[in-house]
């Protein structure tokens, strides 16, 4: 296995690299223009919706160069390249390939440059990891759906202009997938109810959404009717960049590297100090586990074969890493350390509290342990179903 980079590729990365030193000051020095400032000038630069196809207004940006891209933003603690999240992830390159033609005129652009955020109303109470069991009712009435039910625990939903939503169209179905339809929704939608949820970080950052005969014009149906589930999974295959994953917990590394270094134990930095130095060396050996299995799986995109369920391993390799570096810098830091943002004496203002009381995050956002397991065994393993 090669691990050089071309010299195109890394001129790709000299290049990144003058952008984010010429366009990146240190917080302190930042204005209340500088995100909007940020956002159109990495859109500039193509890169927002880097490998998105031209004809939609992205890059086609080489998988290596992206992730390149990511790996110099997440060392520099960057912004991020757009303010929507899932309508960079699912939402745009679902609507790229099932939605018509107006869709695609109407949310494409306002996605790329970050004038719209939306949400994902998949999970209901007792319908997340069983998701195709879901029961919102959409009920065609003339020119429009009359939508009916509840969504839950739907990140943004708060400050979201627009949500993907899940309905069942048709519930006397022989399998569960069927008869699953697929809409674009905007929030102030009449009928549209959202109400935040305060997890215990005290972050309302997801909401239950309830929907009474919300109408919803057939046009802003994605896909046609009974065919949201296979919309689901090839948008959500989009998400599946093993990759990402590598690189936020790299950005993790570093920056409990950098807490070791200022924190004191026994009257020295924590980073002088042997056991502190193991599991550093630890968690290192894993970030870099989680690295080789992302090229691993680069290398398949690369020579054009799709992911499938390998990409389970490193969300569930990565959910347990997440606890426990974040265990170990809270513990680490002492009393200091469970201080939330606000608190006398937080240290990094209240980041490894939050991180760690946010773990359900990584954990169960996504698909839980659980079930990627059963994935990793049925799918990879060849063993019998659960
Ligand atoms: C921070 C966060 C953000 C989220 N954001 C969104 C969002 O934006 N949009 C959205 O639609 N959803 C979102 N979710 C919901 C998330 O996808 C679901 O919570 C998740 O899929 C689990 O479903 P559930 O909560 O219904 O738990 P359940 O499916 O009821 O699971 C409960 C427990 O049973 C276990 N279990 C379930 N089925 C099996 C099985 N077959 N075999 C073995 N064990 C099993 C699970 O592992 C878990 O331990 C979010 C969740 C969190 C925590």
């Amino acid at each position: 296995m090669d691990f050089d980079y071309t010299a195109s590729e890394q001129s790709f990365r000299e290049e990144v690299r003058s952008f984010i030193s010429e366009n990146l000051p240190p917080k302190k020095e930042r204005d209340k223009n500088f995100l909007a400032n940020w956002l159109e000038k990495v859109r500039a630069k193509g890169w927002v919706g880097f490998a998105w196809p031209k004809e939609f207004g992205g890059s086609e940006g080489g998988l290596i160069e992206q992730t390149i891209l990511r790996e110099e933003m997440a060392l520099a603690k960057a912004p991020p390249l757009g303010t929507s999240m899932m309508g960079l992830a699912w939402v745009g390159p679902g609507i790229m390939q099932y939605g018509t033609e107006e869709q695609k005129r109407k949310f494409i652009p306002d996605i790329l440059d970050s004038k719209v955020t939306w949400c994902t109303g998949y999970s209901e109470p007792n319908h997340g990891s069983d998701l195709a069991a879901i029961q919102c009712k959409a009920e065609l009435n003339g020119d429009h759906y009359l939508v009916n039910g509840q969504k839950i625990w739907t990140t943004g939903a708060p400050w979201s202009q627009w949500i993907i939503l899940l309905t069942r169209t048709q519930f006397d179905v022989e399998s569960k997938h069927d008869g699953i339809t697929c809409f674009l929704v905007p929030m102030d939608a009449p009928g549209v109810e959202v109400r935040p949820i305060q997890n215990m970080a005290g972050d309302k950052h997801f909401a239950e959404i309830f929907f009474t005969d919300v109408q919803v014009p057939v046009e802003n149906r994605l896909g046609a009717e009974g065919e949201g589930w296979n919309v689901t999974v090839s948008a959500l295959a989009n998400e599946r960049s093993s990759i990402g994953e590598v690189t936020q917990m790299f950005e993790k590394l570093e920056n409990l590297k950098e807490l070791v270094k200022t924190t004191s134990k026994q009257g020295q930095p924590a980073s002088e100090d042997p056991k502190v130095r193991r599991t550093i060396a630890r968690f290192e050996m894993k970030v870099a586990a989680m690295k080789f299995n992302g090229l691993r799986y680069l290398t398949k995109q690369i020579k054009g074969e799709p992911l499938t369920s390998e990409t389970s391993v490193n969300k569930l390799h990565r959910a347990s890493l997440e606890i426990e570096i974040d265990d170990f810098a809270v513990q680490l830091t002492g009393q200091a350390g469970l201080q939330l943002r606000g608190g006398e004496s937080a240290v990094d203002g209240g980041t490894w509290s939050k991180s760690a009381l946010n773990w359900p995050n990584v954990v169960i956002g996504g698909g839980t342990p659980n079930i990627q397991r059963n994935i990793i065994a049925e799918r990879l393993l060849g063993q019998p179903k659960d």
